[in-house]
Formats: structure tokens, C-alpha cells, sequence
């Protein structure tokens, strides 16, 4: 049956207005995506520590429909919680490039960031976007669990926003 807009009272109009909406696909995909962000299980340093703490029930990241993968088949997030030393780097982009597409990586720490403490370090990146591409930064040493929450929610809005607007949000 057809439905005629024309010969709606104000009453049906405002009911429509409330329980009908359009998107597109890509949008709808977006949306479904970022609700359900699942890292990937693994840390590097004392950051993981942090890391931890948002999977435990004060902070409950599930509430997001995050849940921590342990294989990064599972994984469209890759958080890099710690310091990436140069004999770590290849086993993280290894681990990157088995992730399926769409894919994100979050620094956490100015460890993943910059190189942290360790900057001038032999051993150590100076910023894991030296070897995978970065969406989201997280400042601190450590940063606190809230903090990576605010790191997921950024995630969160850059996925819907590239969507709606086609355009990519180069760094956060
Ligand atoms: S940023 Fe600080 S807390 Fe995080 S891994 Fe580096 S040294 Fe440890």
C-alpha cells in the first residue's frame, strides 16, 4: 500500500517526524561499527596496566560494546598500550596486517605516541605511527582508564563522522 504524506493529519505528521528516518547505508554501517569496537588483546608496557582497568567493572567498557579480542582476526582495533621498542615493531605491524579491514589504532601514552620517556632511547620508536597509521592519540603517562574511554568516544564519533561526510579525519 501506498503511503499518501499529503492526506496526513498534523497529529500523524509529528508521529512520522518521531519514528521514521532516513540514512544511508554506509551511515547505518557506521553507526553499527563504532557501537561495536572490539580491541585487540595485548600490551607492551606499563600502560597496558590502564588498559586492563577499562575491560574491569568500574569502568566497564562493554556498556561502549567493546570487548578485548585475543586474536586479531576478531579485532578491528589495535590499542597500543606501552613503549614499541625497535625489536617489538615488526611483530605489532605483523599483527596489524593480520587484522581484517575496517581498522583502527589508538597510541595510548606518550610511550605509543612519541616514545615517551624512552625518546632517546636506541631501542625504542619515537611513535608507533612510524609503522601502522595512528586515528587516535591519548596524552599521558599513563593515561588513566577514563582517559582511553575518551580515546574510544573519539573513535567512536571520527567513524560516523568520515561516514556522513565521506571525508577523513586525518588525527585526533
Ligand atoms: S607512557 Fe609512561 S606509563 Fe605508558 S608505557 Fe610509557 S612509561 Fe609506561
Amino acid at each position: 500500500m501506498e503511503l499518501n504524506l499529503e492526506n496526513i493529519t498534523p497529529e500523524e505528521h509529528e508521529e512520522l517526524k518521531r519514528n521514521v528516518f532516513f540514512t544511508t547505508l554506509e551511515q547505518l554501517k557506521a553507526w553499527a561499527r563504532s557501537n561495536s569496537i572490539w580491541p585487540m588483546t595485548f600490551g607492551l608496557a606499563c600502560c597496558a596496566i590502564e588498559m586492563m582497568g577499562v575491560g574491569a567493572s568500574h569502568y566497564d567498557l562493554d556498556r561502549f560494546g567493546s570487548f578485548f579480542r585475543t586474536s586479531p582476526r576478531q579485532s578491528d582495533c589495535m590499542i597500543v598500550s606501552g613503549t614499541v621498542t625497535k625489536k617489538m615493531a615488526p611483530i605489532v605491524k605483523r599483527l596489524y596486517d593480520q587484522m581484517p579491514e575496517p581498522k583502527w589504532v589508538i597510541a595510548m601514552g606518550s610511550c605509543a605516541t612519541a616514545g615517551g620517556p624512552y625518546v632517546k632511547s636506541y631501542a625504542v620508536v619515537k611513535g608507533v605511527d612510524q609503522i601502522v597509521p595512528v586515528d587516535v592519540y591519548i596524552p599521558g603517562c599513563p593515561p588513566n582508564p577514563a582517559a582511553l574511554i575518551y580515546g574510544i568516544n573519539k573513535l567512536q564519533e571520527k567513524i560516523r563522522y568520515e561516514a556522513k561526510t565521506g571525508k577523513p579525519v586525518i588525527n585526533q
